[in-house]
């Protein structure tokens, strides 16, 4: 039986993936399963892919990026002492998937279902066919990628299936230099209701967005312009690539870059922190820019936001957290199907082919956490509440490392406690708790920030890190689940499962927390900004305020409970007044 690979043709990634034993398989080349669409000449040598990637900056005039902005049109490309047509130079990459999985799997390609945009014209889709043609391929079918993404998700195996009926489903596929927004009704037939989107909106504009971060500091701090040097310009965007892809699992990130070539003989090392707070504002307008066009599709598709059941998050940049909270924030947090969002359009395609043989395709498998895993903190601004922050969302693929940034309560603070828990309520009765870990601080002043990373993988283990940034303190443990992707609470039979603390920086011991403050308050911060504001506007009440903060620290200090509850109360009280003055 002839094999039908699937073609993901993108404009900044490409990838191809054939269904084997019923599964959708995406196939590594050069050891990875995506393939960078980009095409360097070099001589007589062609090159395609990560290595053509990183000529792209130091030989801009031989290598050609988002060649797929330029499929139907009528132009020919002067590269490297060449003319080359659109079709030309896609086919190079056609090509080089073809050749790659060849030397790999001693099976020939030749047919193959290519995806393109939904809103790609009839002679977009033609040259794409054309671009197949001339790399020696049989393209059976083109097909839509958010359809093929839809075909990904009916194959899904959920936990709760996606029903018999109609499916009105919105994907919204977020790249590296497009945009776009699509509404389907999935039933016999997939039908595509609306597409839209920006074709000049994606990954490549935020990594830009970080780009300008780092040349502003090294304005300020080295008093020099990097833009002319192209070996450090490029150095310089590949680490901010990095910074935003490590801002999808972590609260900040450092950009660290040795020796940056800056001119003759002169070099300068660079180390700056982004926080995820800052990236995101950095890349809002961005965002809201999305947020218009799925408003868009919607109405063209005469619908609202409720009428849509499963939103398929497509793309690289939807990994990134702010996009998943824009996406809540507009269609709840249970309409998102956990769909890879770099290879369900290849799967999908492969699953087509799959279709065109007659091949029958089963359920796809995907491991994801079936709850969320958060921790215990304390949260609110003037109302104190115990609650369970998540950290690794309910649904999000394993395996998966994330890590989030809480602070202490109170100055001198000298240890936390991290409480484990699983479940989707904010309530941490209403949770699982799965463990606890302590940590032995170096006493700081309030507010020190604690990170806490949990890293999920694929049999099941829980790995929790607990460090004091800016302090070399410490702690990790293994949390065993045990049974894969099943609930971990039905393990515990008493609520303090005590954790393996084997790698620990310090004796082992787990640290006497008990009595300790939880982390993240923000009670403390908030009524010295007040008291601040008070002293500096001359309010007479000051003094009140500030015997009322050294008593809920005296008391946070000793441990003592009770007395932490009666002066938390009258903090509170007093705040609560204040804000009503
Ligand atoms: P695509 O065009 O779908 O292949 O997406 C590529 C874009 O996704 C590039 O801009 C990547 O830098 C970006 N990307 C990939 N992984 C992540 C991640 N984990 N977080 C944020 N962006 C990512």
């Amino acid at each position: 039986m002839k094999s039908i690979f699937g073609i993901d043709l993108g404009t900044t990634n490409s990838c191809i993936s054939l269904l084997r034993d019923g599964k959708p398989e995406v196939i590594q080349v050069d050891g990875s399963p995506i393939v960078p669409s980009v095409v360097s000449f070099d001589g007589d040598s062609i090159i395609v892919g990560q290595r053509a990637r990183n000529r792209a900056l130091l030989y801009p005039e031989q290598t050609v990026a988002s060649i797929k902005r330029h499929m139907g049109e009528t132009v020919s490309m002067d590269i490297a002492g060449r003319s080359l047509s659109p079709e030309q130079i896609s086919a190079s990459i056609l090509s080089y998937l073809k050749e790659q999985v060849e030397n790999q799997l001693d099976e020939t390609v030749t047919d193959v279902v290519i995806t393109v945009p939904a809103y790609f014209s009839d002679a977009q889709r033609r040259a794409t066919r054309m671009a197949g043609e001339l790399a020696g391929l049989n393209v059976e079918r083109i097909i839509n990628e958010p359809s093929a993404a839809a075909l990904f998700y009916n194959h899904l195996q959920l936990d709760e299936p996606a029903g018999n009926g109609e499916q009105l489903a919105l994907v919204y596929d977020l790249g590296g230099g497009t945009f776009d927004v699509s509404v389907l009704r999935i039933g016999e037939i997939t039908e595509v209701l609306a597409s839209t989107g920006n074709t000049r909106l994606g990954g490549d504009d935020f990594d830009q967005k970080i780009l300008e971060f780092c040349i502003d500091h090294i304005n300020t701090k080295h008093h020099l312009d990097p833009r002319p040097h192209r070996p450090a310009m490029a150095r310089l965007l590949a680490a901010a690539e990095q910074a935003k892809i490590g801002l999808s699992s972590a609260p900040f990130v450092q950009i660290e870059e040795a020796l940056l070539p800056v001119g003759a003989d002169k070099t300068i090392d660079i180390s700056l922190e982004l926080s995820r707070e800052r990236f995101v504002d950095m890349i809002q307008d961005y965002l809201e820019a999305t947020r218009d066009e799925v408003r868009k599709a919607l109405s063209e598709a005469s619908l609202k936001t409720r009428d849509i059941h499963q939103v398929l998050l497509v793309g690289g940049c939807t990994r990134i957290p702010a996009v998943i909270q824009l996406m809540d924030e507009m269609f709840g947090t249970s309409r998102k199907p956990p769909v890879d969002p770099d290879l369900c359009v290849a799967k999908g395609a492969a699953i087509q082919g799959g279709i065109i043989t007659g091949q029958s395709c089963e359920h796809v498998f995907i491991d994801v956490t079936a709850h969320s895993l958060g921790t215990a903190a304390l949260t609110g601004e003037f109302e104190r509440r115990l609650e369970v922050v998540p950290i690794i969302p309910r649904n999000t693929q394993v395996p998966v490392r994330r890590s989030e940034l809480f602070y202490t309560v109170a100055p001198e603070q000298d240890a936390v406690k991290v409480e484990v828990y699983q479940g989707e309520s904010p309530e941490p009765e209403e949770c699982e708790l799965i463990g606890k870990i302590g940590l032995r601080l170096v006493p700081a002043p309030v507010k020190c920030p604690i990170l806490i990373e949990y890293a999920y993988d694929l049999d099941g283990i829980i790995h929790v890190r607990v460090e004091q940034k800016g302090y070399s303190k410490m702690k990790e443990a293994n949390l065993d689940s045990q049974r894969r992707g099943q609930q971990f609470g039905d393990l515990l039979d008493d609520e303090t499962i005590d954790l393996d603390l084997g790698d620990s920086d310090e004796d082992g011991e787990l640290a006497d927390t008990e009595a300790s403050p939880q982390l993240l308050n923000y009670i403390l911060q908030k009524a010295r900004n007040a008291l601040d504001e008070m002293q500096k506007s001359g309010n007479s009440a000051a003094d009140e305020l500030r015997m009322l903060i050294e008593t809920y620290e005296q008391a946070l200090g000793d441990g003592d409970d009770d007395a932490v509850e009666e002066a938390e109360e009258r903090l509170l009280d007093y705040l609560d007044e204040l804000k009503a003055d």
